[in-house]
């Protein structure tokens, strides 16, 4: 039973603009430039396509792996020798692309291997996609081709299904074979997202990123959290986002409700570089939404 969105082609244009976000996000990547300026190109750059950012740019550095965005008025620069993650999301009324590169900052070329690793592992499991396929085959394919460059594929990190407003829907793709007995359907859309490491292969909470997020709706008793839900749903979203007076109060009274994501810090601090596409899982292969 095959189980392809209705509006399959909102998911295509979806997926390309979030992959040119990613390419301008690594083209700004250059020693000097603040992270906040990165951050605020990509977003605004996805809503100039029509667009809506899915979550935050996230741009974790180094051994961050992963849910690092800008708080507002950040003044942190990139600098030479960064193994920066350009991690960033668009949706078109929910249909939604989540794609990642990574770049070395400047001219240094220490991390050629870590950012070859995950694009390897990236591809090898993209390769392994059909309908009907087990996970297994494609997390393990992965590991394969991370390992063979003598690093580790970060096993608490995985792809995920994506379905419409839910970034990760019920579906894990882990990135080490043995942990998932499930298998891929015709029409799904799926995350392949390994992540490399020359530290421990794991990753421990760090500081708060400075990502939120909603877990239900908030009714309408409180009129300037209804406008937030309206605009970020269920999706991630970042106080740099919000910037109406009676919003930023809003939302300082239901900070604890939300959810708030940890800064994924890799365990033995090695660096993480991270690759990742959005694909549609078709009956003989993937169709990679958010390429090149
Ligand atoms: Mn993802
Ligand atoms: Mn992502």
């Amino acid at each position: 039973m095959a189980r392809y969105p209705p509006d399959l082609d909102r998911w295509r244009e979806a997926a390309r603009i979030a992959g040119k976000a990613r390419e301008l996000g690594l083209r700004l990547a250059v020693p000097g430039a603040r992270l906040a300026d990165v951050a605020e190109a990509i977003e605004a750059f996805i809503r100039s396509e029509g667009a809506a950012p899915a979550f935050p740019a996230n741009l974790s550095r180094n051994d961050e792996a992963a849910h690092f965005t800008p708080a507002p008025g950040d003044t942190v620069t990139l600098q030479d020798g960064d193994l920066l993650k350009v991690d960033v999301g668009a949706h078109l009324d929910g249909a939604i692309a989540d794609t990642a590169d990574s770049v070395e900052v400047g001219g240094t070329h220490r991390h050629d291997h870590l950012i070859r690793a995950a694009r390897e592992g990236r591809a090898a499991g993209i390769a392994r996609v059909r309908a009907g396929g087990r996970v297994d085959d494609v997390s393990r394919a992965i590991a394969e081709a991370i390992r063979a460059r003598g690093l580790k594929p970060i096993v608490d990190l995985t792809g995920h299904s994506i379905e419409r407003y839910l970034l990760h829907a019920g579906k894990s793709i882990p990135n080490v074979p043995g942990m998932s007995a499930e298998t891929l359907e015709e029409g799904e859309v799926i995350a392949i997202e390994p992540f490399a490491t020359n530290g421990m292969g794991s990753i421990g909470n760090g500081p708060f990123g400075n990502i939120l997020r909603f877990r239900n709706d908030p009714g309408g008793s409180d009129p300037a959290l209804a406008a937030m839900f309206a605009r970020f749903r269920t999706l991630p979203f970042t106080a740099r986002w919000v910037v109406a007076p009676e919003e930023k109060a809003a939302l300082e009274r239901v900070r604890r409700k939300l959810q708030s994501y940890p800064v994924f810090v890799e365990r033995g601090h090695g660096l993480v570089a991270q690759a990742e596409h959005t694909v549609l899982v078709g009956p003989t292969g993937a169709e990679v939404l958010s390429g090149p």
